[in-house]
């Protein structure tokens, strides 16, 4: 299944002066950089729902998102070129102005339909969109791509590519999916770090748990104190230090997510949480829609 991208994110090593102090080796793996539009994490997320819609022959995918989803503008893009359509059951009421990743979803086709915030985490399919499934073969993706099909798919991100140097991996964590999968392809002499950006959202591990098969349960683990003060909550340090980030390395990221990873691994640094010695990689789950809530001109790069 490798009709949207095929190529292999680079492995991009960073060298910044703190982590030469603490004598630790830190690289980012680009997969943000895979695709201008399925960016990062969720394209691997998909493509095992994706494979299974076109193996059974169902033409239509339904999914959930919030107004600035990653995730539904990645399903969006994913469906459009696979010839699939898609209908994207959107959190909360509509806006009299659509937001910017709901306007690039429409573009590429997805057909929206908003619901309440209650219903919407009932999971309930809005009934104007049940009509017209009616009779439609359909898969449904849940939120963020979580479940086994999600994590196979994140299973897959490190296909062709050496990750044996490193000790630590590390990634923002949203519904576990993504570190469900680095988890199941990791080597048992590495650590499984996972950033989580929700605040106190304690039942992750659970869920992550609930992925995956039990001789893989051992070597991660969450972090919660990374959060800056909840989901899609950011405050003037992480952007600050993301500008900064962005300065020295080249490398944009998102107030969502990996903003936090990468603050995160600065912090955990500068605590020399990591021996001297450690080769970590940072997981650039990709995915800048949410800088586009921020005013213009906010960060100095921008959210394409
Ligand atoms: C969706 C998303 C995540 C969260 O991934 P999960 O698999 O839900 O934990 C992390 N980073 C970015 C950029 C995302 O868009």
């Amino acid at each position: 299944m490798s009709f949207i991208i095929n190529s292999i994110p680079a492995v991009q090593p960073i060298f910044l002066p703190l982590f030469g102090q603490q004598r630790v080796a830190a690289s980012v793996l680009r997969l943000d950089a895979v695709h201008p539009v399925v960016s990062g994490n969720k394209w691997y997320k998909l493509k095992m729902y994706l494979a299974a819609a076109l193996e059974e022959n169902k033409k239509t995918v339904v999914t959930f998102g919030g107004a600035y989803s990653n995730h539904i503008v990645a399903t969006a893009a994913a469906c459009a070129a696979a010839g699939l359509s898609s209908y994207g059951i959107i959190r909360g009421e509509k806006a009299p102005m659509l937001a910017p990743t709901l306007l690039q979803a429409a573009s590429l086709g997805m057909h929206l339909f908003f619901t309440s915030r209650e219903a919407y985490s009932n999971k309930v399919i809005p009934e104007e969109l049940a009509l017209q499934l009616n009779g439609i073969d359909h898969i449904i993706i849940p939120e963020g791509g979580y479940g086994e099909k999600g994590m196979k798919g994140a299973a897959t991100i490190f296909d062709g590519i050496d990750i044996r140097q490193f000790t630590h991996i590390l990634c923002a964590v949203g519904t576990g999916t993504t570190l469900a999968g680095l988890v199941l392809s990791s080597l048992p002499h590495q650590h499984v770090m996972g950033i989580s950006v929700l605040k106190n959202n304690f039942s992750l591990q659970q869920a992550v748990q609930h992925l995956l098969p039990e001789s893989k349960m051992v070597n991660y683990q969450l972090l919660h104190n990374h959060h800056c003060g909840g989901y899609a909550k950011h405050t003037p340090e992480l952007l600050a230090f993301m500008d900064e980030w962005y300065r020295q390395t080249g490398i944009p990221s998102d107030f969502v997510y990996t903003g936090k990873l990468f603050f995160a691994f600065q912090q955990l640094c500068a605590d020399q949480y990591f021996p001297p010695g450690s080769n970590v990689l940072l997981v650039h789950s990709g995915g800048l829609q949410g800088n586009r809530s921020l005013r213009p001109g906010t960060l100095i790069f921008g959210s394409e």
